[in-house]
């Protein structure tokens, strides 16, 4: 099977592997394990923070930082699609007892004017707005990057507003990729970042969130509260350091192949695709041939695993368990199947 639903389906390489078995391990809820507070201190280097704290699921690292930001009742500002509004189980409700205000972002992105008319007046009848979320890269955006120049707008306005700024970047190594900087150019702008491993960087298990050492003690409490406090979690955590140190440059081979596998499906009959919008490792395309569903059964039956999601839109995603040479066979095979299909459509009798 050629596995394109996502970068989440990764497996740990050999090496990898041998980095987990060899792990020095000990009880991180009492602070002794060695590879995880290696992890922690190697991810708020690279994303130039003061401190860090190892969790199971990108999930938890969103919803541990809004509920050390803010208090029930206080309304949180993130776009309409944002991972941590869509994807997270109704969390920042369950969790925090916070509200969403949702900005209408154009692939994930928004602007600091969207911000500014979504600023309340001081006044007894509304919901104190305690923080602004951005996603980079924007997962439903299609891997979508925000620039350091709309980052830097959205901050001013958060700033001069006295909010706190969130980054989800579960992906923000293809955004740094993307953008040829280091991490720490994005994550300067944010009061906390989540970061995860187990996506394009291939680990099995886990997120870091990372801030001021104040924030981060607080984000401990809420960690161990949320049911996230490991054991002998440098099994895993060597597992994440390994693709913190291994996996990173490689991240751009991902996005050439999500570039060229975009290019080429986009001049199939029945696929609808601007493969300018492919910036990093994720392609989100329409079918107009038939429905994506279908689309996505008859890949199956192909050996071609894509996510399908709505009456025609498909999502596939690069990764290190994918070579160039299965991104051919993909482009191949959706080539074959779009042109039966328009044979049928075409068929007096269809
Ligand atoms: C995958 C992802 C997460 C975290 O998801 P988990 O499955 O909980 O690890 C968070 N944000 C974004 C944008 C993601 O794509």
């Amino acid at each position: 099977m050629i596995d394109l639903r996502s970068d989440t389906v990764t497996r740990p390489t050999a090496a990898m592997r041998q980095a987990m078995a060899a792990a020095e391990v000990g009880d991180d809820v009492l602070g002794d394990d060695p590879t995880v507070a290696k992890l922690e201190q190697a991810t708020a280097e690279i994303l130039g923070k003061e401190a860090a704290v190892y969790m199971p699921s990108g999930t938890m690292t969103n919803q541990v930082a809004v509920r050390a930001h803010t208090e029930p009742g206080d309304e949180i500002l993130l776009d309409a699609n944002a991972h941590v509004y869509y994807y997270e189980a109704g969390a920042p409700a369950a969790l925090s007892g916070v509200m969403c205000r949702l900005l209408a972002g154009v692939r994930g992105i928004f602007t600091g004017r969207d911000v500014r008319d979504a600023l309340r007046p001081r006044n007894l009848h509304f919901p104190r707005t305690k923080l602004v979320c951005i996603e980079n890269t924007h997962n439903r955006g299609g891997g979508s990057v925000w620039t350091l120049e709309q980052i830097a707008d959205v901050h001013a306005v958060a700033r001069d507003a006295g909010l706190k700024l969130h980054l989800d970047g579960a992906r923000i190594w293809n955004a740094a990729v993307a953008l040829g900087v280091r991490e720490q150019e994005i994550a300067r702008w944010f009061d906390s970042v989540s970061v995860c491993f187990s996506k394009g960087l291939g680990a099995p298990v886990g997120s870091v969130l990372a801030g001021t050492s104040e924030f981060i003690e607080r984000a401990r409490r809420f960690r161990k509260q949320f049911g996230g406090g490991m054991r002998q979690a440098g099994i895993i955590a060597a597992g994440a350091l390994y693709a913190l140190e291994h996996h990173r440059e490689r991240l751009r081979t991902d996005h050439e192949n999500a570039r060229w596998f975009a290019e080429q499906i986009a001049g199939i009959p029945g696929i609808q695709l601007d493969p300018t919008t492919v910036q990093t490792n994720i392609i989100v395309f329409d079918v107009t041939s038939m429905p994506a569903e279908a689309f996505g059964r008859a890949l199956q039956e192909a050996g071609v695993l894509v996510l399908a999601r709505g009456a025609s839109e498909v999502r596939a995603v690069t990764h290190l368990d994918v070579t160039r040479k299965q991104i051919e066979q993909a482009v191949e095979i959706i080539r074959k199947i779009l042109q039966q299909r328009s044979v049928m459509n075409a068929a007096p009798d269809a």
